[in-house]
């Protein structure tokens, strides 16, 4: 699934821990010249980011717009008020790719903007974007944040087009300026980048090799998020379950969930996403034994047949696989369990798809995000033949997904008449709703007779359930 997020000054309202630039703003040169200040670089620019795809770019947004407000640029209340316009790509999907050159191309002959694009298209596409859209200043590629701002610098100084790709493979974690847009839930990069090499996937050529954070900076910074008022933490990593410490002390996944999960003010941890290869009894030990570490994993399987894994290069069978919920499903504590599927990759036959099927029926997932494969340029995949119809494909998809949605609604409906804990997130004024999610992910939809919820731990009552959601009652 393919997600957007802009990244607006509405989001971002929390202080922020990079240097103040003014009480008013847009900054002018010459009330720096009076106070005796230099003028800060990019002071008075406004900037917009829009993000597509996953938790790990939605985050890495959160870091470009505390290095552009460490260097004076405010956000804009929309994409047309802004100087500076940046869109941070996903390449996973063919569509997520269209979509960004379709949005470029929105912006053709445009002189009072400046234009760029981070992340993975970034990265893949490199040149070609300039090519493509002349009208683009800077290319920045995901794994080479830590230019951005040497790459502004030179815009800022007159420069016409600026280019940041390579593999960086030095820590690209966090700065001391991400600027977390999130209110309730901080985000956490603890491993960059990827040692798997799925055929059909562009996340080892596009985030570079896998590198863990030393686990002293990763409780370091979990501390300061929980200082600061948080109370979930969401470790992230492509593979994050990959983990290791590089430090002396060595730590794996699970150690690491414990240690998080300790810090006083941290109420639920969560992690996303686990390769199935590293999935080990450890980490559903540590759920077991740990209320603070949510009960939650998202597995992706991609495929039920043993075929289509070994063609996608996924380093499990079905059976290991299966072995693996046997651990997750024995847990003292129940433990949701969601994947992620891909539809019609080449040479699928209809007896894998059956595969496929019935492995949602034999694991009995409490979500699914199911995706059409699409070839993405240069992964082995895309060169294999077998390719299925789109219209054989798109009927595929129609088919899993609504026997996911029998069995997420049987799932749901088991939890009628139970009391879960909710943390509130959002009000719908029109239905005047709050909605939350459980430990266990499921978004809960509620009414309360009390005012100001947002950020609270509450009892609700399931009154009734839909295949994606809960609904239910503040129980107070
Ligand atoms: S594990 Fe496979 S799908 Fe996931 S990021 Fe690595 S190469 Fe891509």
């Amino acid at each position: 699934m393919s997600h957007t997020f802009d990244i607006s000054v509405d989001a971002l309202t929390a202080p922020v821990s990079a240097p103040s630039v003014a009480n008013g703003w847009p900054i002018r040169a010459s009330d720096c010249a009076e106070a005796g200040l230099q003028m800060p670089l990019g002071s008075g620019r406004t900037f917009y980011i829009e993000t597509f795809g996953c938790q790990m770019n939605a985050h890495d947004s959160e870091k470009v717009a505390g290095v552009l407000m460490a260097r004076g640029y405010r956000p804009a209340k929309s994409m047309a008020g802004a100087d500076l316009v940046l869109y941070n790509t996903c390449s996973i999907r063919e569509k997520a790719a269209q979509k960004v050159f379709s949005r470029l191309g929105e912006w053709r002959g445009v002189k009072d903007k400046t234009i760029g694009v981070l992340g993975c298209v970034a990265q893949q596409e490199g040149e070609e974007i300039f090519e493509r859209a002349p009208w683009v200043s800077l290319v920045c590629g995901s794994a080479s944040y830590r230019k951005l701002p040497d790459l502004l610098a030179e815009l800022e100084s007159g420069g016409r087009r600026v280019m940041g790709l390579g593999l960086d493979t030095e820590e690209t974690f966090e700065t001391e300026m991400t600027r977390r847009d999130n209110p309730i839930r901080a985000y956490l990069t603890i491993i960059e980048g990827c040692n798997y090499a799925c055929s059909y996937c562009v996340v080892p050529r596009t985030r570079g090799p896998e590198r863990s954070r030393a686990s002293e900076a990763i409780l370091a910074e979990a501390n300061r998020l929980a200082e600061a008022g948080y109370t979930e933490i969401q470790l992230l990593g492509q593979t994050v379950n990959s983990y290791r410490d590089p430090s002396p002390r060595g730590w794996n996944f699970s150690r690491l969930l414990r240690g998080v999960a300790a810090i006083p003010g941290i109420h639920r941890v969560r992690f996303a996403t686990s390769h199935p290869n590293d999935f080990g009894r450890d980490i559903v030990a540590a759920i077991e034994d740990t209320p603070a570490i949510c009960n939650h994993v998202h597995l992706p399987a991609q495929s039920g047949s043993d075929r289509i894994l070994r063609a996608m290069h996924r380093t499990y069978t079905r059976a290991e696989y299966l072995g693996k919920i046997l651990w997750i499903r024995a847990a003292s504590r129940p433990i949701s369990v969601t994947t992620d599927i891909i539809v019609g990759f080449p040479g699928e036959t209809e007896k894998d798809f059956q595969d496929t099927l019935s492995l949602l029926d034999a694991v009995g997932y409490d979500g699914v995000f199911s995706f059409l494969y699409s070839p993405r340029p240069r992964t082995s995949a895309a060169e294999m033949d077998g390719a299925v119809p789109e219209q054989e494909k798109a009927r595929r998809l129609a088919l899993l997904q609504e026997r996911q949605r029998q069995i997420q609604l049987a799932r749901n409906a088991a939890l009628a008449g139970t009391v879960v804990e909710v943390l509130a997130d959002a009000y719908q004024a029109p239905r005047a709703q709050w909605a939350g999610r459980t430990s266990s992910n499921r978004v809960v939809n509620f009414v309360s007779s009390h005012a100001n919820l947002l950020g609270e731990y509450l009892q609700v009552r399931v009154m009734r359930a839909g295949p994606n959601s809960l609904v239910g009652e503040h129980a107070v």
